[in-house]
């Protein structure tokens, strides 16, 4: 079956795959299979056109193939989904190589009638006689390997059992999820954030809140999986709704608070993302200066052309750069000289512990970085005098964490603007 020509037959591929796995055990070789899907290419599909789509579909096919040997079997057995049987698996590591390289060749921009397009893909390995020697199982085991290299954003994914179960979780707090806004199950919380020196509140960062089935899931478990489906746009949005709005009213009964609000990477990457901030700004009519935006240094790094071009963007609308979780990323100190950045907020893992151990030392070079490039500081975390006292004298100015408050409903953050 020729994949250039369209869609391969599943039955024959299944038997041409059994039949594979016959011959490899008696000659007792190996054999994977991949299972490699596009990521983009529905957008260009839907965009574009299918004379389009299928020329996309067919050079990919072809910089699949021109990778693979004559003894494998290249497939696509629907929509954007290709498989590759290697019959030259030598060793499990030398398949993911391979496949890492086909990903890195889809990824190379495509050319046609003057439009240029880039696609990429993620791929799933199975091994057999490792992981099964039944042709429906090993689809199954790529299939799984396939999906947990999508939700971890990973290239190539090896199969191992843990992932079903871990999968089967992720899809269940996936489709819970996609109910919990029409529900209502989202809220915010806000974290009051302090000056250190006369212990007053300079504003709040917002917090996502998800109350399911009577009990609160921490968003550090459920926004990696609204990053990987795709929905933290829409949620993304819905917080920044939420927090203007709420500014908005603190606004309007005479205080003028600022609101930090986090942002996730996919979100800031999204090219629409500096639109949908000044929509929203002017939806709700609130004071750009008091707006913080919280973004990781993760985020910034990945692509530096986009990162400068949104912060200085939002930096001419007026609204605040805050680079979050501190001193955790794989931070080029580069950036931090390049970019619009108003303040670092120094990692709790390094306010933990102060004043014993190293953390009190990073804890203050941060300080001293931030204030000799002209940032504002804030340490986030802290739950003892100790460390707001070693803070204070390292001239750290602001803090946030459970010494101050815990994050409150917006009801109670208006009695502490009132004190
Ligand atoms: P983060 O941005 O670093 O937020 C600070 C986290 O530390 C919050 O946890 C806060 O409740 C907690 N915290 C504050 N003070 C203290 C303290 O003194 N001690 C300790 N041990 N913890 C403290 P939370 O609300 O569970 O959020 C966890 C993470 O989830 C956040 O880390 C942030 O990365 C993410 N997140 C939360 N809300 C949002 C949101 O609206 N959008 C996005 N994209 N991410 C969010
Ligand atoms: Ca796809
Ligand atoms: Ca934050
Ligand atoms: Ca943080």
């Amino acid at each position: 079956i020729d994949p250039l020509t369209g869609l391969s037959n599943r039955l024959w591929f299944r038997n041409q795959l059994e039949t594979m796995i016959e011959n490899a055990m008696h000659q007792q070789e190996q054999l994977a299979l991949i299972v490699l899907d596009m990521d983009g290419f529905k957008e260009i599909n839907d965009t574009l056109g299918h004379a389009i789509g299928d020329l996309v579909l067919i050079e990919t096919a072809k910089r699949i193939s021109s990778l693979v040997t004559e003894k494998d079997v290249v497939s696509r057995l629907g929509g954007d989904e290709f498989t590759v049987i290697v019959r030259s698996a030598e060793s499990i590591d030398h398949v993911a190589t391979l496949s890492q390289k086909i990903v890195d060749l889809i990824r190379e921009p495509m050319h046609f009638e003057n439009t240029k397009m880039q696609v990429g893909a993620s791929i799933g390995i199975s091994a057999c006689p490792d992981d099964s020697r039944s042709a429906d199982e090993l689809f199954t085991f790529a299939d799984t390997a396939m999906y947990d290299a999508k939700f971890s954003s990973k290239d190539v994914s090896v199969y191992h059992p843990s992932m079903t179960e871990e999968l089967i979780h992720r899809k269940k707090v996936e489709s819970q999820l996609s109910e919990a806004a029409d529900r209502d199950e989202f809220s915010l919380v806000f974290q009051p954030q302090y000056q250190i020196q006369n212990r007053k509140v300079i504003g709040f960062e917002a917090l996502i809140r998800w109350n399911h089935n009577g009990k609160v899931v921490s968003p550090a478990d459920f926004i990696p999986v609204l990053e990987s489906s795709g929905r933290i746009i829409e949620t993304g949005q819905w917080i920044l709704d939420q927090a203007f709005q709420q500014m908005k009213e603190w606004q309007d009964a005479g205080f003028d608070t600022r609101v930090a609000v986090n942002i996730s990477p996919v979100q800031f990457r999204d090219p629409d993302f500096y639109d949908r901030v000044v929509d929203t700004l002017n939806r709700h009519g609130v004071c750009p200066e008091n707006v913080d935006l919280e973004i990781t240094e993760g985020a910034i790094i990945s692509d530096v052309t986009h990162t400068a071009a949104t912060l200085k963007k939002l930096k001419s609308v007026g609204c605040m750069i805050s680079i979050d979780d501190f001193g955790t990323g794989y931070s080029s100190l580069a950036y931090l000289k390049n970019f619009p950045i108003d303040q670092l907020k120094i990692d709790q893992a390094f306010v933990k512990d102060i004043p014993h151990h190293d953390d009190g030392t990073i804890a203050s070079s941060i300080v001293v970085l931030g204030l000799s490039l002209g940032m504002e500081v804030l340490a986030e975390g802290v739950e003892t005098k100790e460390q707001l006292e070693f803070l204070h004298m390292h001239d750290c100015e602001f803090f946030q964490g459970f010494l101050g408050s815990r994050p409150l409903p917006a009801k109670e953050c208006m009695e502490l603007l009132l004190r």
